[in-house]
């Protein structure tokens, strides 16, 4: 893979830079560049080759339908299908301490499936490959320390003393962003003193292209298809359980998510190496400064609980290239505050929205005192039969 070289990287009068080449701003790069915008990728680390003879990678994510149709619209959707992901039309969820579930199915939306499990390194990888035929500058490895704002552009200042300059900067840095504190956007939310611990399992049943997630007290616990036939978990539990739960040999471990799982896979038959991450809700209080945005995890972190944190950040990619190329088609400056606050201001809303509904249901299935368990459970039952609801619910992950 071509990797600019740093007496190279002098980039004069380009239209953008993205900080940050995990898989939102991989595609949020590709994704500018094919609207036209002369862009620039600036990344840290060099991400690892995917291979399809190694093991699946153990950080996996649900892509939901609007994930998938940017992906595709990008090229590179079909080449990441055929090379390793699961579908899933199906999805049961329920809750351990009161028996109540609610199913989802894709036939019922109309559809052919929910959604596909793929490994993150396998989104960004194909994303990687196709910057380089849509004429991205990948500047790899490069750290960004830091930006100056002009009237006509934005300065980054890079760790090796080199400098780009561009008229729009977008950081796609993660939830620790340094672009983010950089700017002085601050950030609300909550720690939920979880981590998720995330393997692959062999069960003893097949997952039939289902995700099934039960919620028990201490935080909910999902198993995702994988291609191969075996499951991807991710078990979120507090701290010191999460750290208990790492630290068990193999055979304690299968047997303890046997019974969590409630069996429902049949018994745990065997397990890969196991990795945890801390999981909290963060929210940038405004996505936008001058010649500045904010996507992805840099401007949203969410619980794992509802699969969406990618989604929401692709979303970004989409409004963001959307709003650019209708400004910029309009004859206006696309980087001007005005152009920049439109993209922020329906951005912001809805994954706040998103991001605030997934921490109700956090809270509520963290309810246990005996009538709060009950009418949770009248609640997951009611909604489960109410078809309309249900199916905008549907159409809401979906993000169609
Ligand atoms: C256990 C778990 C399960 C999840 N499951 C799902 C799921 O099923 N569905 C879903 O949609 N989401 C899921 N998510 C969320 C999803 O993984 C994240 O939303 C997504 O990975 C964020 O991608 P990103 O590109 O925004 O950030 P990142 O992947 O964090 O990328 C940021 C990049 O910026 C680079 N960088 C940082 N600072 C600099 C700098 N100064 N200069 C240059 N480069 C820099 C870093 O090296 C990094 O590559 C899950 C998360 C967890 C923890």
């Amino acid at each position: 893979m071509r990797t600019i070289p740093a007496t190279q990287r002098r980039t004069p009068a380009l239209d953008v830079a993205v900080v940050g080449g995990g898989m939102v701003g991989a595609a949020a790069a590709l994704a500018l560049s094919r609207a036209g915008f002369s862009t620039a990728l600036l990344e840290a680390r060099e991400p690892a080759p995917w291979h399809p003879q190694d093991d699946v990678d153990l950080r996996v994510v649900g892509l939901a339908p609007s994930s998938i149709k940017l992906l595709d619209e990008l090229g590179v959707w079909t080449s990441i299908r055929d090379a390793r992901a699961c579908p899933y039309a199906h999805m049961h969820v329920w809750d351990a301490q009161n028996g109540a579930s609610i199913d989802f199915d894709a036939a019922d939306e109309g559809r052919n499936l929910l959604g596909y499990i793929v490994e993150n390194n396998l989104v960004q990888w194909k994303l990687w490959q196709a910057l380089d035929a849509a004429g991205v500058q990948r500047l790899c490895p490069v750290t960004v320390k830091d930006f100056e704002t002009r009237a006509d552009r934005v300065v980054l200042e890079l760790a090796d003393g080199e400098s780009v300059s561009v008229r729009l900067l977008v950081a796609a840095d993660g939830g620790n962003s340094p672009l983010r504190e950089r700017a002085g956007i601050a950030t609300s939310g909550r720690d939920y003193s979880q981590r998720a611990v995330v393997a692959h399992v062999t069960t003893e049943r097949p997952h039939a292209h289902a995700c099934w997630q039960r919620f028990l007290p201490a935080g909910p616990l999902a198993l995702l298809p994988l291609a191969d036939g075996r499951s991807s978990i991710v078990w979120s539990l507090p701290e010191s359980e999460a750290r208990r739960v790492l630290s068990l040999d193999d055979e304690a471990f299968v047997k303890e998510l046997g019974v969590a799982s409630d069996f429902r896979l049949g018994r745990v038959t065997a397990t890969t190496r196991r990795a945890a991450f801390p999981l909290k809700l963060q929210l940038a209080s405004t996505y936008q400064a001058e010649r500045f945005v904010l996507l992805g995890d840099a401007a949203h972190v969410v619980h794992p609980l509802a699969g969406q944190g990618v989604n929401l950040g692709l979303r970004d990619v989409a409004e963001l290239r959307d709003v650019l190329a209708a400004a910029r088609d309009e004859g206006r400056d696309f980087s001007s505050t005005s152009v920049l606050n439109r993209y922020a201001r329906r951005r912001r809303s809805a994954d706040t929205l998103d991001a605030r509904s997934f921490d109700a249901l956090a809270r509520i299935y963290a309810w246990q005192s005996a009538p709060w368990v009950m009418a949770r459970g009248l609640g997951i039952r009611l909604v489960d039969r109410l078809r309309p609801l249900k199916q905008r619910l549907a159409t809401h992950a979906a993000g169609l």
